[in-house]
């Protein structure tokens, strides 16, 4: 699909409204608004990190997609029909089935959540000095490769870091990176490729089928697995089926067998596309493989049959693979976030272009352009959206980006963004219209907000989580934003 059918695309989505969720609501969990004095209180408490508030202080989470999706009847229904017996539970092999149907991969392993897998492949496959490519990075999936030896390499396509460049697969490999980096290291440096569909930190990008198969075909060459990040791949196989030449008539569920089908092996966060509060795997179709992450999942998860997770969590994950691939709900969860992107991009905010999978994406760098990166213009946009509506966002920046480990300076990725992350079923279009009204409030009154924010605490790993700050100036953003 060329530029102009991609904005052809977001044109159609702007008059319309998303379309009627294809469910009812059958529980309601209150959520409160908060007055601007407590929100105050509540954020200089919190160290400027929108991440350390207490949840009932914020009226709208936008803070992750991550095991904060509404659950079915029928996961619930599942929940009760849980096997908690300790090995060789009925609801694992619910689990190991559904696994094996909807993503294609022999070998499962049940594991607490994403990371775990990624723990668990890391340990088993880099050794120190290894160099391991991968569609851009993501946090823990990096960390785990750092904290094994391995050198990540991104090679994903150069418009993937651009946030204007309206392109329907910004998720891409750039073969011609990968190609470098295997004759400048050498193949048998290279313990696997790591390819995630959608690209989380791209703001929920996909890979083309045709990018998977050339990267496939590449590594095949040079005898390098692929591993899938497959934490998204259901959302990857609806923009595939919208926009890639011939998939058109193809369910989404057979083109996320294709997806599987061209790698080795898969980590997943179930938490995300499988609409489950917890959960993960790694499922490989290497038997040796799979034979030492069983060693070791017993170390750090549990037995092999349930890997840090209740039988009920089992049952909830099974449930939610076989939801996750229903057109009706996956198209509904695609529009909403477009609904939302869509109506900030009218009113002229920056956000990242197309709009993604999971999120919508506001662009810090031109959104504050007078805040120098040094002063973190994304996580001082979180704070103010916090301010404004007690909305709750993502740093998707510098802050999370972190130190280079060879140097300690931090790293400035060309992406500085507050991901505004929409959970599965669980908010409406008013909700959807209360957020795009404070960006856009926030947008016109961005002259105001001059300076960010600096660290007063700042942990070694993963530092986004538990960092703190305090804002340069007496009045920050925040004067701006009291209303
Ligand atoms: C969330 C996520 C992970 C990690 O999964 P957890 O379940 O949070 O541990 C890995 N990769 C991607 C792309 C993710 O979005």
């Amino acid at each position: 699909m060329s530029t102009s059918e991609t904005s052809g695309l977001l044109n159609t989505l702007a008059s319309a409204r998303h379309p009627a969720e294809p469910w009812r609501i059958k529980t309601v969990e209150p959520i409160r608004m908060t007055s601007p004095e407590e929100r105050k209180a509540a954020l200089e408490a919190a160290g400027y990190n929108v991440g350390l508030l207490p949840a009932e202080l914020v009226y709208i989470d936008l803070y992750t997609d991550s095991g904060t999706s509404a659950m079915s009847d029928r996961q619930w229904a599942g929940v009760m029909l849980g096997d908690e017996s300790y090995a060789g539970s009925r609801s694992f092999y619910r689990f190991e089935a559904a696994v094996r149907d909807f993503y294609g991969y022999d070998e499962v392993i049940p594991t607490h959540q994403g990371r775990a897998a990624e723990n668990i492949l890391s340990r088993c496959l880099i050794r120190p000095g290894h160099h391991v490519p991968g569609n851009m990075y993501f946090t823990t999936t990096r960390e785990h490769q750092e904290l094994n030896g391995g050198i990540f390499h991104d090679v994903i396509v150069d418009e993937a870091h651009d946030p204007e460049a309206d392109l329907p697969f910004k998720g891409n490999v750039d073969l011609g990176k990968l190609e470098q980096l295997i004759a400048k290291v050498g193949a048998d440096q290279i313990p696997y490729v790591s390819l995630a569909a959608t690209v989380n930190m791209a703001g929920g990008q996909p890979i083309s089928m045709a990018n998977l198969a050339e990267v496939r075909e590449l590594t095949r060459q040079h005898g390098i697995p692929v591993i899938l990040d497959a934490a998204r791949a259901v959302e990857n196989a609806w923009f595939i089926k919208q926009r890639e030449p011939g998939w058109s008539e193809r369910t989404v569920a057979e083109i996320l067998r294709e997806i599987c089908a061209q790698t080795d092996g898969a980590t997943m966060s179930a938490k995300k596309d499988s609409f489950a509060n917890i959960g993960g795997w790694l499922a490989v179709r290497d038997p040796h493989l799979a034979e030492q992450a069983r060693n070791l999942v017993v170390v750090y998860e549990g037995l092999h049959t349930y890997g840090g997770m209740a039988g009920r969590d089992l049952e909830a994950v099974a449930q939610g693979i076989e939801e996750s691939v229903q057109e009706p709900s996956i198209r509904t969860r695609i529009e909403q976030v477009a609904y939302l992107g869509d109506r900030i991009a009218r009113a002229g905010v920056p956000i990242v272009r197309p709009v993604g999978g999971h999120a919508v994406c506001l662009n810090a760098t031109a959104f504050l352009a007078q805040v120098p990166r040094e002063q973190f213009p994304a996580q001082t946009l979180t704070c103010a959206l916090y301010l404004d509506a007690g909305i709750r966002s993502t740093e998707r920046g510098a802050v999370s980006a972190g130190r280079d480990p060879a140097t300690g300076h931090n790293r400035y990725p060309s992406l500085e963004l507050v991901r505004l992350t929409i959970p599965r079923r669980v908010y409406t279009q008013g909700h959807m219209d209360v957020v795009a009204d404070s960006v856009i409030r926030l947008h016109e009154g961005r002259k105001a907000l001059c300076s960010g924010v600096e660290f007063t605490y700042e942990p070694s790993t993963l530092r986004f989580f538990q960092s703190r700050f305090r804002p340069l100036a007496a009045e920050p953003l925040f004067g701006a934003v009291g209303r």
